[in-house]
């Protein structure tokens, strides 16, 4: 269950792809043989919640105080709206303790999905990669943070069959991974409805071959038809539903 995300912009396309690339991310797989895992919706596995409602971060010295400022409003709607309560660590992480560590990157953002509850030898962070153009966006640090503490994408739900309709001819191969439903043997809805709002879900044309054409449609009354979805303002409320199920928030003290 060691899987990582990495969100990138795609810098690798073509430079005449940079235009479209640049108004929405995407995010691929390292390994393409945890795929299976990787695209499930809350996982449910209890060991790879946060221990406690209490999490430390750490923000990397080489962010802009705009970047930090970012940082601080992506994790004020938890601590306002969830149990959980992310507190900055002022001084070194105590030995062995874990802590959230949101470190800039060149070029790509990704988290590990969920907690590891495997020791760490060495050092107790668990790194949240971040572009300039992620940590420009609160909503995007958002959504990383939401993977961390264990939502997968909301187009990967179980049930996402009965509301989208994945158009693989407009899809690389690689990227038909990403695009994988799975049962609900180790994730849950928390039947919560299914959200195209919701800031884990995919942009309609991700991964497009063609990106005029969406990847993505949305299903209504039977037929596939294009509609938004996968916004970067924020988590929705039913993101923050989950949530608030799986850190069994409604019986926090
Ligand atoms: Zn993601």
């Amino acid at each position: 269950m060691l899987q990582f995300l990495l969100l990138g912009l795609l810098a690798v396309v073509g430079a005449q792809d940079s235009e479209y690339f640049e108004n929405y991310y995407n995010e691929i797989d390292v390994d393409d043989e945890l795929a299976e895992i990787k695209t499930r919706n809350a996982m449910q596995s209890p060991l790879q919640l946060w221990p406690s409602t209490r999490i430390y971060y750490r923000i990397a010295s080489d962010c802009s105080p705009e970047e930090v400022a970012n940082v601080h409003t992506a994790l004020a709607t938890f601590n306002e709206q969830t149990c959980l309560q992310f507190e900055e660590l002022s001084g070194p992480a105590a030995a062995g303790a874990r802590y959230v560590y949101y470190k800039k990157s060149d070029k790509l953002c990704g988290t590990r999905i969920g907690y590891n509850p495997i020791p760490i030898l060495g050092s107790g962070s668990h790194d949240v990669q971040l572009s300039p153009k992620c940590l420009s966006s609160p909503g995007i640090i958002q959504h990383e943070t939401l993977h961390l503490l264990g939502l997968y994408h909301e187009q990967s739900r179980p049930d996402r069959d009965d509301h989208v309709v994945i158009d693989y001819d407009n899809i690389p191969r690689k990227y038909w991974p990403q695009f994988m439903a799975t049962s609900t043997a180790t994730t849950t809805t928390y039947d919560v409805p299914y959200d195209f709002d919701s800031v884990m879900h995919y942009p309609k044309n991700a991964f497009a071959k063609d990106p005029t054409q969406p990847t993505i449609r949305a299903l209504v009354d039977g037929s596939a038809v294009e509609r938004d979805m996968g916004q970067t303002m924020g988590p929705t409320e039913g993101d923050l539903f989950k949530i608030r199920k799986m850190y069994k928030c409604d019986q926090a003290l």
